[in-house]
């Protein structure tokens, strides 16, 4: 392990392959989930960015958490992983173009149901069991009534 001057974790590293438990509860303390783009998945395995028989060590900078799903696809159907030097990674399809960053998932208030009802309160709307039923019995389509509807301009 080595430190900063006020005691941060710089880097956990171990001669061999296989993670210990020490650099792997880092790797979970760090990365939480998979880091692949839009994957949450508390459970995962620590991959070589760098792979190990390339030189890649067996350090927290050189690990990365992914769920096996996705650490198959990196090592089995030609996904990529590399970290950038400012430490963000980059993830790549088989064909070479880049994964765009998934924003993480807005946070789900508590009680979700009772949260929309005040929203659609706020909103003055009053939404019942009826709301989404069409009021349409049959009529033809009333051309002009619906120009004025969809395009208010066009009207003379
Ligand atoms: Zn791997
Ligand atoms: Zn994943």
């Amino acid at each position: 392990m080595r430190h900063d001057e006020e005691g941060r974790l710089l880097e956990v590293g171990a001669r061999t392959r296989t993670i210990p438990p020490a650099l792997r509860r880092a790797l979970l303390h760090r990365d939480r989930t998979c880091r692949f783009p839009g994957c949450h998945v508390r459970f995962g395995q620590g991959h070589h960015v760098r792979h190990w028989a390339q030189g890649g060590p067996t350090t927290l900078g050189n690990l990365v958490l992914l769920c096996r799903r996705h650490h198959r696809a990196v090592h089995e159907e030609g996904y990529r992983v590399a970290r950038e030097p400012d430490g963000t990674l980059e993830f790549r399809r088989p064909g070479g173009r880049e994964l765009p960053h998934v924003p993480p998932p807005t946070p789900v208030p508590v009680d979700p149901v009772e949260a929309l009802h005040t929203q659609h309160a706020d909103l003055g709307l009053r939404l019942d069991a009826r709301t989404a039923c069409p009021r349409w019995l049959g009529e033809r389509l009333d051309v002009g009534w619906a120009l004025d509807v969809l395009y208010p301009r066009a009207a003379p």
